[in-house]
């Protein structure tokens, strides 16, 4: 095993460090290999552990204070401390807060967002004072869990950058009708591609009504579905399969 297998974010700020992670380099089987990254989805919880230490330890975070959330479709914003996590991301991986986003303003506190399809979107101040993690599939997107993140936040929105990451995407995301005047509703009618919806832009959409610049966005170019080398993915996949993170934090020497 050469390792986590990791997709770098340039923050465009020295004090924040943001990844995103792919399926590669970690220690799951069979559906779930190998980097699964969920507490919550039948993978192995030695494996997940040993993945969530292993991607700490590439990526240069401290797993003691890391934080992931037991994620549930919601618009919900926890605010992390300085304990961060309490060892939960490495440890029991139960007892976690029941919400999609998280922000810190301390140093040191890696926040983790979970994904198969639904986009993780890492958010961060330019000036490197507060990071966030939010898990915006479309339900939570709907319910305006970007929005609330970029306030959570507590920065003017034009300060903001952001950085959404994996996702399935409009060539493999055909939804029904119903949800695909949802998302035109609330998004626009350029998030609606075909029969698809395109994820990525409803995220970008979201971004900027809450106030976030268009060249303060960046977005990784790759379909979960479509890259089973790169990436797990619920569509394809089915209910049991991995989960890969977003991670972001801000640098203990900032
Ligand atoms: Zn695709």
């Amino acid at each position: 095993m050469s390792g986590p297998v990791l997709i770098g974010v340039d923050t465009a700020c020295q004090q924040v460090q943001a990844v995103f992670t792919t399926r590669r380099g970690g220690a799951g089987a069979g559906p779930f290999s190998s980097l699964g990254l969920g507490a919550a989805n039948g993978d192995d919880p030695a494996a997940v552990r040993a993945n969530r230490d292993a991607v700490a330890q590439a990526a240069g975070f401290d797993a003691s204070r890391a934080v992931a959330l037991a994620q549930v479709h919601g618009a919900e914003v926890v605010r992390v401390g300085e304990a961060g996590g309490d060892g939960r991301f490495v440890g029991s991986l139960e007892g976690l807060a029941e919400a999609d986003a998280s922000v810190t303003t301390s140093p040191g506190v890696a926040l983790a967002a979970l994904g198969a399809d639904c986009p993780v979107v890492l958010l961060w101040s330019a000036d490197g004072v507060a990071v966030g993690a939010a898990h915006a599939g479309w339900r939570g997107l709907i319910a305006g869990v970007l929005e609330a993140a970029v306030a959570g936040l507590g920065v003017p929105p034009h300060s903001v950058r952001a950085a959404v990451g994996p996702r399935v995407g409009p060539c493999c995301y055909p939804v029904d009708a119903t949800l695909r005047q949802a998302m035109s509703d609330r998004f626009g009618p350029q998030v609606v591609n075909g029969d698809a919806v395109d994820l990525g832009l409803a995220c970008i959409a979201a971004l900027r009504g809450a106030g976030v610049e268009a060249d303060a966005i960046s977005v990784v170019g790759a379909c979960t579905s479509c890259d089973s080398e790169r990436f797990f993915s619920y569509r394809r996949d089915g209910a049991a399969t991995g989960r890969q993170a977003g991670i972001v934090w801000i640098g203990e020497s900032a």
